[in-house]
């Protein structure tokens, strides 16, 4: 039995590299000395594995910004638009790659990124790959090879990682018409051959193929894909060990083809999906190693010792010590690194810490529980404990509140429910809060300047009192409410000034939630979360935002939105619990919330946005999961809205474009208003409006908030009258793309005031069409 990882956090428990990358990038530090970090990184991670009692150790994992980067440079996949910056005279291997992270603005050139997106359900973002219909492919930079090498002059004898071909292909994107990347397999294989000639000169063991493709829907030309491609390999490298892996779901219906893949070793997730392993054993052949991914390399809770060695032991009966190994069930990047480092009390307790483990433990987990599987004494107190913290964890008082838990279980049908349907709130509400045609809003953060921070940080610190901070934000609060006014917009926000962060900002005032100091994952690139730990029921001890929207209310005649984040946005840029369905969780956030929405009515706030930026990107990753998702997650955030009177009026929010697909279901949230993101797709996202009536009221943004550049008024009237050509002028808002927190002052109040003018304009254009 050998224990294997998958992949170790690269950005050290220190946040080294951001640290280094970012000083390179400002030209703060030299290439010699990033590249020195990036080694230091490598060889502790190495060598903590090994001195844990891994066998089978990851290289190729390391990376100075994302794999799926580093991996088109390795097989030479470079848009033409970055040739410039290699032939640029001075520049490394390594500014040609950050280029195609960051875009390239020097020497008189201006090259932009390469787009980024979501590694499948997680909150890391890859490179996404760009290939032309002749797309070209050889070997390019050879740091798998360097890095293996690098590896085996330490000592360790690492297993290289790559990205599987189909899986790379899959990730990519085409950028021009008239081919499927698919296709592209027959050039991409010869650089796989040439990689894997290298590696075994060097004499390497085993090498692992990451194929998490194989746990979502597949193409018939896709598996195709899979067949030719590991057959070829085989046959090139009949000596070579290959463990394809596969993680974040059950292989299903590619169980057969998986099966049937000449490889010798896989890889499965048995952390998201348990059930699947009787029907691997039933499956398997009989040459074949099967990896047991047991320890959950998502999330930050201790293993289940009990739970994992039976899974072992059925596996076992079925095949044998020599053919089994342990391991996460994915790789651990999206694991913060190391507990040890959680020594602040106050901020994590000792009662809760006992619960969790972190990358660095989850290696020990990895071995202890082979050393239990083979029945090692040694091993037996680390049983024994594991056991015993899971136990208070079952029963703790710190997780279970019957309140919370009985409210949740007695939900009933009327409280998803408003009093009236859309049309006869739209009446009340029209009368109620006498808006003009096309009102102009905004999604609620304002600049969140390195003032405003450093006030936070100060009070954090204790260099100012309470009374001192708020007084500035008060301040900060007020001109900003002067602003809007001034600029002439109809319902105002309050600028969220007091806030850190949109889900850590309510974290902090639930119970149920609890936060680390260094509990870092990466997101992107040299950006990383500290994502809060929901671990036990969540209610709202106290109201969390009425003293500020009261506030921001009291200063103007005018409407100010009171704004929430939604629970489902809660639940998904948080770490769960993992012994409740996600759906529970939801629910008791969405009631926390429910209570937070009647209170900022009782203290008059007539318009109440509930933000859910996340909605969509907790979709499953299988089509047919897809259903019953939306369902619990739309009725989420219907329980969190319908508590309200008819005329108050409720709105929504969400952020990247790619809502066409769930249209119906966006509709049966039955928020009054909805503000989204679209600006970026040139209104594509209007199709959908086209095809679909949707029902209720809806601002399309009219400008990207995303980038400095201030509209003019007569871009943003184009874009308007693009949409009111779907949605009827009555149902129309005017607002940008998503909040100005990250925005200056200095365009913001340019491009608001540009925006008022384009609403302007349309209404004018109406009352003449009405004279006439
Ligand atoms: N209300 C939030 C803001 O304006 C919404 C942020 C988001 O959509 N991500 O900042
Ligand atoms: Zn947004």
């Amino acid at each position: 039995m050998l224990t294997n990882n998958l992949g170790y956090p690269r950005i050290g428990s220190k946040r080294e590299l951001k640290k280094a990358c970012e000083q390179y990038w400002s030209g703060n530090a030299d290439l010699q000395s990033l590249v020195q970090t990036g080694r230091d990184i490598r060889k502790h991670n190495w060598e903590l594995q090994k001195a844990a009692g891994i066998d089978l150790v990851p290289s190729n994992d390391f990376s100075f910004y994302d794999q799926v980067l580093d991996h088109s440079l390795t097989v030479g996949a470079i848009p033409k638009r970055y040739h410039e910056v290699i032939l640029n005279k001075g520049n490394s291997e390594l500014d040609l790659y950050f280029a195609m992270a960051r875009g390239y603005q020097k020497d008189g050139l201006d090259i932009t990124a390469m787009e980024m997106t979501k590694w499948f359900d997680t909150n890391y973002h890859y490179i996404v790959p760009e290939f032309l219909k002749d797309q070209q492919f050889k070997l390019f930079s050879t740091k798998i090879l360097d890095e293996y090498n690098e590896s085996k002059r330490l000592g360790v004898k690492t297993k290289p990682v790559l990205i599987g071909p189909v899986s790379y292909l899959l990730l990519g994107k085409e950028k021009e018409a008239g081919f499927d990347r698919i296709d592209l397999v027959k050039s991409l294989l010869p650089v796989y051959i040439d990689i894997l000639k290298k590696l075994e000169e060097q004499h390497v063991e085993w090498v692992q193929f990451d194929e998490p493709f194989l746990a979502m829907d597949l193409t018939a030309k896709d598996k195709a894909a899979f067949k030719y491609v590991y057959g070829e390999i085989k046959k090139h490298f009949p000596g070579l060990k290959t463990l394809l892996t596969t993680y974040f779901g059950a292989l299903q219906d590619n169980k057969d083809l998986t099966l049937s893949l000449p490889v010798n070793a896989l890889h499965i997730d048995l952390v998201r999906s348990p059930e699947q392993l009787a029907a691997i054993l039933a499956g398997i052949p009989a040459h074949m190693t099967l990896s047991l991914g047991l320890v959950d390399g998502r999330n930050i809770w201790k293993n289940d010792f009990d739970a994992a060695l039976s899974l072992i032991k059925t596996a076992l009966d079925k095949l044998g010590a020599d053919k089994l190994m342990v391991a996460p069930s994915c790789s651990l990047i999206h694991s913060p690194c190391d507990l040890d480092m959680e020594t602040n009390e106050a901020v994590l307790s000792v009662d809760i810490k006992q619960w969790l483990s972190f990358a660095r433990q989850k290696i020990d987990e990895v071995v202890v529980l082979k050393q239990l599987a083979l029945n090692e004494e040694t091993a037996v107190p680390d049983l024994k404990a594991n056991q015993s913290a899971n136990a208070l964890r079952r029963t703790s008082a710190l997780i279970h509140n019957e309140a919370v838990k009985q409210r949740v279980a007695a939900i009933s049908v009327k409280d998803d429910q408003r009093g009236k349907p859309f049309a006869s709130r739209q009446e009340l509400q029209h009368e109620a809060l006498n808006l003009p045609l096309f009102p102009t809003t905004t999604i609620g953060s304002f600049p969140q300047t390195p003032e405003v921070r450093s006030w936070r940080a100060k009070y954090k610190k204790g260099d100012l009192s309470l009374a001192e901070y708020d007084a500035l934000i008060e301040k900060e609060t007020e001109e900003t409410i002067r602003f809007q006014e001034d600029a002439g917009i109809d319902v105002l926000v309050h600028g969220e000034f007091e806030r850190n962060d949109m889900v850590e900002y309510f974290g902090e005032q639930l119970a149920g939630f609890t936060f680390t100091k260094n509990g870092w994952v990466q997101s992107y690139g040299s950006r990383c979360v500290k994502p809060p730990v929901i671990y036990g029921d969540v209610y709202r001890p106290e109201p969390m935002t009425v003293k500020w929207s009261a506030y921001a209310q009291s200063l103007s005649k005018k409407w100010v939105k009171g704004m929430l984040t939604g629970p489902v946005t809660i639940l998904q840029w948080s770490f769960v619990r993992n012994d409740q369905p996600r759906s529970v969780t939801c629910n008791q956030i969405a009631f926390a919330i429910r209570d937070e929405v009647a209170d900022l009515e009782k203290a008059g706030i007539r318009i109440i946005q509930i933000d859910e930026p996340a909605i969509r990107e907790g979709l499953p990753l299988r089509k047919a999961d897809w259903q019953e998702y939306l369902q619990w997650a739309v009725k989420a955030f219907r329980i969190s809205a319908s508590g309200v009177k008819d005329d108050t009026q409720i709105h929504t929010h969400m952020c990247y474009s790619e809502f066409n697909d769930i249209i119906g279901h966006i509709a049966a949230m039955d928020a009054d208003v909805i503000t989204i993101e679209c600006s970026r797709s040139q209104m594509e996202l209007l199709d959908a409006f086209a095809d679909f009536k949707y029902p209720n009221e809806i601002g399309p943004g009219v400008y990207d908030i995303h980038s400095p550049r201030v509209p003019a008024k007569e871009e943003m009237v184009l874009l308007l009258e693009k949409a009111r050509t779907v949605i009827p002028a009555a149902q129309l808002w005017v607002n940008p793309d998503c909040g100005l927190k990250t925005r200056h002052w200095e365009e913001t109040k340019k491009a608001l005031v540009e925006m008022v003018a384009a609403a302007k304009v349309l209404r004018e254009s109406v009352e003449e069409a009405v004279t006439l």
